[in-house]
C-alpha cells in the first residue's frame, strides 16, 4: 500500500519506499544540474542501461553530462535503467520512466542518448525505451519523437542493436553530443521532416544513421552485411570522431551523494587509448592512438574535484596507466597536492612487471587486502600469441615481492577459450596459480598464509581486434576446460579456483558478432522478460533459447571461425585501422609471434621517467603502420614537455620516495581483466569501454579502543587511506551539529549519509580530523539510524574538526554545509563540546514521532478513533510485534518502549508542513525510549496502535503513513523512567549532569534495530 508522498510533484513519490534503494530514482544529488527548459535550444537525456549504482561510476556519462549543462544552448538529465521491482510498479501503476533531474519522460527530450558499453546491456535499452514512452524501433518513431542516438565501444559494432537507434555515434563523443543534438532540435523547429533531419545528421559525418544504409546476405558467412547507403553525401564507410582531449578538459565535478555507486571515488581519466596492442582487447584497437592528457590539467582537475566533491579518493584511470609515459612523476605531484587533504590516491590497471619495490612499499602502507593482476594466459607461448608482454619470471617476481611485504592474498585473472590454446595451456593457468604461490610462500617465510587466487574467464572475440575472426569456445568446451581446471587445482591448497558462468559469455559472443536479425531475438526475448542480462542471477536463458528459436536464427554462425577475407557486420565502421593491420596481428598470434608495445623507444617496456634519459635516447619509437598514423615527432616532444612541466628533470627520479608524507596509491592490477568478477572495474571514457583491476578497499573492524562506544552506527564503508603518524589521543576540536533528513534524503541508508557527512565538511573547507588506528577514519558518531523513508527534523552527529571554531564561525559553517549538502540535508545547528561533554550514544534516551495518516486511510472520525487506540495501546501489558532482520524473527514488545502515544495538535502538524507533509492529515505523536539494548521502530509502533485488534504479531500492518522523528532528547532520570524531563541534546548543562543508566555503557542500537 502506498506510504505519503515523500518528495513533492514527483510521479513516483507515493511508492519510493516499496522498492529497494529507492534514493535510485529520487535525484537531488550534489553537482545534479537542473536547468531550465525553455531557456535552451536541445535538451538531451543521457539514458544508461543499467542500474543506477553501476552508472554512476560511468566516466563517459560525467564528461556528456557536464559537457552538455555548461553549453547555454543545452541541457542533460539522466535516466539509469530502473531495477526490476520499479518496472513492475511502472508498469503497473501505468506510469512512463522519468530522468532524474526534472521528472520527465524520455520522450519529452529532444535527444535520448544511451551509453553502449556491453552487449548484454541491450535489453535495458528496450525496457528503457518502452517505459520512457519511445517506439521501440527506429521505423516506428513519428515526427514529434526524440532521436535516439548511442555512442560508446559497441558502437563500433551495432547491427544488432540498429534497428532501435535513430543514429549512432563512432568514436569520441565530446563533439558530436551537442552538434547532433542542437542540429537535431533547429530541424525540428524549422519543421524539416524526420528522415530529412536524419539525413542531415547522418552527414554530420562520425554518425551511423542505420535506416539510410541497405543490407545484403554475404554468400561467405551467411551474415546480413551493410552494402550501401541510400541517400547522397553521407558517409560509406563511416569515420570514427577523434577528439584532442586536452581541449576537453575533464571534468572537475559530477552528481555525487547519492547512493554508493560500485566505484565511489573520483575517477579522472590520465589519457585515452592504449599501445599495449593485446589481440583481444577491443577497447586497446578502437581507441587508437594514444593521447595523454597534459599533467598539470590532470593536478588542476584533481584538486578541484576533490574541493568540489569532497570525495577522500581519487582515482587515475587509462586503459593501462602504468604505460601513461609521465605516470611516475604525476603520481609523485598527485601525492604532494593530496598529502595534506588527507585523500587517497588509486591507480587503477598496474602491470605484474616493473612493480617498483617504493610503489608496492607505499600500497602496503594502505591496503589489508591482496593486489590484483592479469597475466590473461597460464603459458608463455599463450601470453605471446595474445600479446601479453608479460613473463612468468616477473610474474613471480612480481608475487615474490607481494608476498613479503606481508600481503597474505594476490589475484590472478586469466581466460581460457583463446586462439590456438591446448589443454597444456588451460592446466598451466592453475600452475601459474601454483608457482606463484610457492613463490609467494618461500618470500612470506615460515607459517604465512599465502593465497593465490586464480580466476577464469571465457574470451569473447571481438569485433575491431586481431581475435575478430577465431572462434569462440562452444558451452561444452568451456565446461570441460572448466572440470580440466578444477581437476588440476586439486593438489594445490594454496590456489583458490574461480570460474565463470559461461552462458553469458556465448551471449555476449554471438551480439558482439552479430548482424541485424539479431534485434528480432533481442525484441522477443526482451518481450518474454530478458532483463539485465550481464546480472548472473537475472540472466534468464530459456528466454534466450526460445527467441532464437523461434526467430529461427543459427546461434552457431556467429560463434564460429570467420573467413579473413569475408565482409563482417562491422565492416561499415571504420575505427581508423589500416585493412590488413588485424589481420597481420592475426596471422602473427597463430605463429606464437609478439608485437611489443608501439609508441615505446624500440626495445623499451616502459617509458623514461625523467628528462635526461628521454632526451639522450634517440631510438626510433615503434610502430606498426595499424593505420592510425601517430605522429611520432609530436609524440615524442609532448612527453619531453609533460616530464619538463612535472619537474621530472633529472635520471633515476624515484618512484614514491617521499613515503612518510606521501598519500596512498591504492589500487592495482593491469588492464584487460574480464569483468564479471567483482574485483574488476569496468569503466568507461568518452564512450570508450576499458576493463581495470581495482582490488577492493580494506574495511576494518568496528573499534572501541578508547573506551567510547563503538561507532557501529555511524561508520562508512571504509576505504584504504594514508597512514598517517598516529596522533597521541585524538586530536582537533569536538562539536555536535544538528541536522534534518528530508525529501531524498529519507530515502537514502545511514551508510550513504555516513559516507556523505566528511564530504560534505570537505567541500566547505572544513577538515575533519580521523581517528587513530592502522586505519584512520574521520571521527564522528551518529545519532541512531532511521528506517529508510523516514523523515527527522532533529539528528545528531558527534565530530572532530581541525579548527576551532568561535560560534559566529560555527553559525557561518552550519549555513554552508546546508548549501554543499544533497538536497534534503540541512545543518540547522552547532555547538563545539568541551572534554567533559559526553557523548551522544551516552545521552540520547528517547524519541518522539509524529506517524501522520491520510485522514480517509483512518475513516470515520478519524481522530476519535485514533485516541481510542492510543489509550488501548497504553492500557496493554505488552504489544508484541515479530521484527526480521537477515531472516531472523524475533519477538519485540513495542509496550516496553512506549512512554506517550496521542494524538497530535497544530505543532505536530506545523512540524509535518515543514518536513514537507501536506494534505488532509491526521497525526499520532508518539514517544519512545532508547535503550543500550535496544529500541522499536516507528513503523512498529504504528502497527501495534492502528493494527487490527486480535491480528497475529506477525501480521500487523499499519495503514499507510510517514513518520517524522520529531525530536531526539536526553533525560535528566535514567532511560525507563517516564518521570525524567526530556532535554535538548545541544543543552550542555544538563546534559553534563545526567548519570546515564548502568545499561546505558552499551551503545546505542544498530542499524537494523534503531529508531
Ligand atoms: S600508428 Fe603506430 S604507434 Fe600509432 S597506434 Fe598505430 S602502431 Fe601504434
Amino acid at each position: 500500500m502506498d506510504s505519503l508522498p515523500l518528495l513533492a510533484d514527483h510521479p513516483y513519490a507515493s511508492f519510493l519506499d516499496q522498492v529497494e534503494k529507492p534514493a535510485r530514482y529520487a535525484g537531488g544529488e550534489v553537482g545534479s544540474v537542473v536547468k531550465d527548459w525553455a531557456s535552451v535550444e536541445a535538451r538531451v537525456c543521457l539514458a544508461f542501461p543499467d542500474v543506477y549504482d553501476i552508472g554512476m561510476s560511468h566516466l563517459g556519462f560525467k564528461i556528456l553530462y557536464k559537457l552538455l549543462n555548461d553549453d547555454p544552448r543545452t541541457l542533460a538529465e539522466r535516466c539509469y535503467t530502473p531495477w526490476v521491482d520499479m518496472e513492475a510498479q511502472l508498469v503497473k501503476r501505468g506510469l512512463p520512466l522519468v530522468s532524474l533531474e526534472s521528472a520527465r519522460p524520455l520522450r519529452d527530450f529532444d535527444v535520448v542518448g544511451f551509453s553502449l558499453q556491453f552487449e548484454l546491456t541491450y535489453s535495458n535499452i528496450l525496457t528503457m525505451l518502452h517505459l520512457g514512452g519511445v517506439p521501440l524501433r527506429a521505423a516506428d518513431r513519428g515526427e514529434d519523437d526524440p532521436i535516439v542516438i548511442a555512442g560508446g565501444p559497441t558502437a563500433t559494432h551495432p547491427e544488432p542493436i540498429a534497428p532501435f537507434l535513430d543514429a549512432i555515434v563512432i568514436g569520441d563523443g565530446e563533439e558530436k553530443a551537442t552538434e547532433v543534438a542542437l542540429a537535431w532540435a533547429r530541424l525540428k523547429r524549422e519543421g524539416v521532416p524526420r528522415r530529412e533531419r536524419l539525413v542531415a545528421i547522418a552527414r554530420l559525418g562520425a554518425v551511423y544513421v542505420p535506416s539510410l544504409y541497405a543490407t545484403r546476405l554475404d554468400p561467405d558467412t551467411g551474415f546480413e552485411v551493410v552494402n550501401r547507403p541510400l541517400a547522397s553525401g553521407i558517409p560509406f564507410p563511416i569515420e570514427r570522431a577523434l577528439v584532442d582531449l586536452n581541449k576537453y578538459p575533464f571534468p572537475d565535478e559530477s552528481p555525487t551523494g547519492g547512493p554508493e555507486a560500485i566505484f565511489d571515488r573520483m575517477s579522472i581519466e590520465i589519457a585515452r587509448g592504449c599501445t599495449e596492442g593485446c589481440r583481444f582487447c577491443q577497447a586497446g584497437m578502437i581507441y587508437r592512438p594514444v593521447r595523454e592528457r597534459d599533467p598539470e590539467q590532470i593536478v588542476d582537475t584533481v584538486m578541484r574535484a576533490v574541493q568540489r566533491s569532497g570525495q577522500d579518493e581519487v582515482s587515475l584511470t587509462a586503459l593501462s596507466t602504468a604505460d601513461v609515459s609521465c605516470i611516475s612523476p604525476l603520481i609523485k605531484k598527485v601525492t604532494e597536492r593530496l598529502t595534506a587533504e588527507r585523500i587517497s590516491l588509486g591507480v587503477s590497471s598496474l602491470r605484474a612487471y616493473g612493480l617498483e619495490p617504493d610503489l608496492l612499499d607505499e600500497l602496503k602502507r594502505v591496503r589489508a587486502t591482496g593486489l590484483t593482476f592479469a597475466p590473461e594466459a597460464g603459458s608463455q607461448r599463450m601470453r605471446d600469441v595474445v600479446n601479453k608482454n608479460v613473463t612468468e619470471e616477473q610474474l613471480l617476481e612480481t608475487a615474490e615481492r607481494v608476498f613479503s611485504r606481508g600481503w597474505g592474498k594476490m589475484k590472478l585473472y586469466f581466460m581460457i577459450g583463446l586462439p590456438t590454446e591446448t589443454d597444456e595451456d588451460v592446466r598451466g593457468i592453475v600452475e601459474t596459480g601454483a608457482r606463484a604461490a610457492g613463490a609467494g610462500r618461500r618470500a612470506a617465510g615460515k607459517g604465512k598464509p599465502v593465497d593465490v587466487t586464480v580466476s577464469v574467464s571465457t574470451h569473447v572475440p571481438k569485433p575491431h581486434t586481431p581475435f575478430q575472426w577465431a572462434a569462440m569456445d562452444t558451452l561444452g568446451e568451456v565446461g570441460r576446460k572448466q572440470r580440466l581446471l578444477k581437476d588440476t587445482v586439486r593438489p594445490y591448497r594454496a590456489v583458490t579456483l574461480k570460474t565463470h558462468e559461461a552462458h553469458a559469455s556465448v551471449l555476449e559472443g554471438i551480439f558482439a558478432r552479430g548482424d541485424r536479425p539479431l534485434a528480432d531475438v533481442l525484441e522477443r526475448a526482451w518481450r518474454h522478460g530478458a532483463r539485465f542480462d550481464s546480472w548472473e542471477d537475472k540472466l534468464d536463458l530459456a528466454v534466450w533459447e526460445e527467441a532464437f528459436t523461434h526467430v529461427g536464427v543459427d546461434r552457431e554462425k556467429y560463434l564460429g571461425t570467420l573467413p579473413v577475407t569475408a565482409r563482417l557486420p562491422w565492416d561499415h565502421i571504420d575505427v581508423g585501422l589500416e585493412e590488413g593491420f588485424l589481420a597481420k596481428e592475426y596471422r602473427k598470434a597463430l605463429q606464437s609471434r609478439l608485437s611489443p608495445p608501439c609508441g615505446k623507444v624500440a626495445g623499451m617496456f616502459v617509458h623514461h621517467t625523467n628528462l635526461d634519459d628521454a632526451k639522450a635516447d634517440a631510438r626510433r619509437l615503434v610502430c606498426y603502420d595499424c593505420g592510425v598514423a601517430c605522429d611520432m615527432t609530436q609524440m615524442r616532444e609532448e612527453r619531453l614537455t609533460f616530464l619538463d612541466r612535472l619537474g621530472a628533470h633529472r635520471r633515476s627520479l624515484p618512484v614514491l620516495t617521499d613515503a612518510g608524507a606521501a598519500p596512498p596509491v591504492a589500487a592495482a592490477g593491469p588492464s584487460g581483466a574480464p569483468a564479471s568478477d567483482g574485483g574488476a572495474e569496468r569503466a568507461s571514457v568518452g564512450g570508450a569501454e576499458r576493463e581495470s583491476v581495482a582490488a577492493t578497499a580494506a574495511t576494518e573492524p568496528k573499534s572501541g579502543d578508547d573506551g567510547e562506544p563503538s561507532r557501529a552506527e555511524g561508520e562508512a564503508p571504509h576505504r584504504a587511506r594514508r597512514i598517517a603518524p598516529a596522533p597521541k589521543g585524538r586530536g582537533g576540536f569536538r562539536y555536535r551539529f544538528r541536522f534534518e533528513k528530508a525529501g531524498p534524503m529519507a530515502l537514502l541508508g545511514h551508510l550513504d549519509v555516513v559516507r556523505e557527512l566528511p564530504r560534505v565538511l570537505r567541500r566547505v573547507g572544513a577538515p575533519m580530523t580521523y581517528t587513530a588506528g592502522f586505519h584512520p577514519k574521520p571521527d564522528m558518531t551518529f545519532s541512531p539510524a532511521l528506517s529508510l523513508g523516514v523523515i527527522s527534523l532533529d539528528e545528531y552527529v558527534d565530530l572532530r574538526l581541525e579548527r576551532d571554531l568561535d560560534p559566529a564561525a560555527l553559525d557561518a559553517l552550519v549555513a554552508a554545509m546546508s548549501a554543499a549538502s544533497p538536497r534534503g540535508l540541512v545543518f540547522s545547528g552547532a555547538v563545539k563540546l568541551g572534554p567533559e561533554d559526553p557523548s551522544l550514544s551516552k545521552l540520547i534516551a528517547g524519541a518522539r514521532y509524529a506517524l501522520a495518516f491520510a485522514r480517509s486511510a483512518i475513516g470515520g472520525d478519524a481522530e476519535a478513533l485514533l485516541a481510542a487506540r492510543c489509550s488501548a495501546a497504553l492500557s496493554a501489558a505488552s504489544l508484541p510485534i515479530r521484527r526480521e532482520i537477515d531472516r531472523l524473527a524475533k519477538m519485540v514488545d513495542v509496550r516496553q518502549y512506549l512512554v506517550r502515544a496521542e494524538v497530535g495538535g497544530p505543532e505536530v502538524h506545523a512540524a509535518l508542513a515543514r518536513a514537507g507533509l501536506v494534505g488532509d492529515l491526521v497525526a499520532l505523536e508518539v514517544e519512545v525510549d532508547i535503550r543500550g539494548s535496544g529500541a522499536v521502530k516507528s513503523s512498529e509502533v504504528a502497527a501495534v496502535i492502528t493494527g487490527e485488534p486480535g491480528e497475529a504479531p506477525g501480521a500487523i500492518t499499519p495503514p499507510p503513513h510517514r513518520a517524522v522523528r520529531l525530536q531526539l532528547f536526553g533525560r535528566t532520570s535514567p532511560a525507563g523512567s517516564a518521570a525524567g524531563e526530556r532535554f535538548s541534546l545541544f543543552d550542555l548543562e544538563r546534559a553534563r549532569r545526567v548519570k546515564p543508566a548502568p545499561e546505558r555503557t552499551a551503545a546505542l542500537p544498530l542499524a537494523a534495530d534503531a529508531e
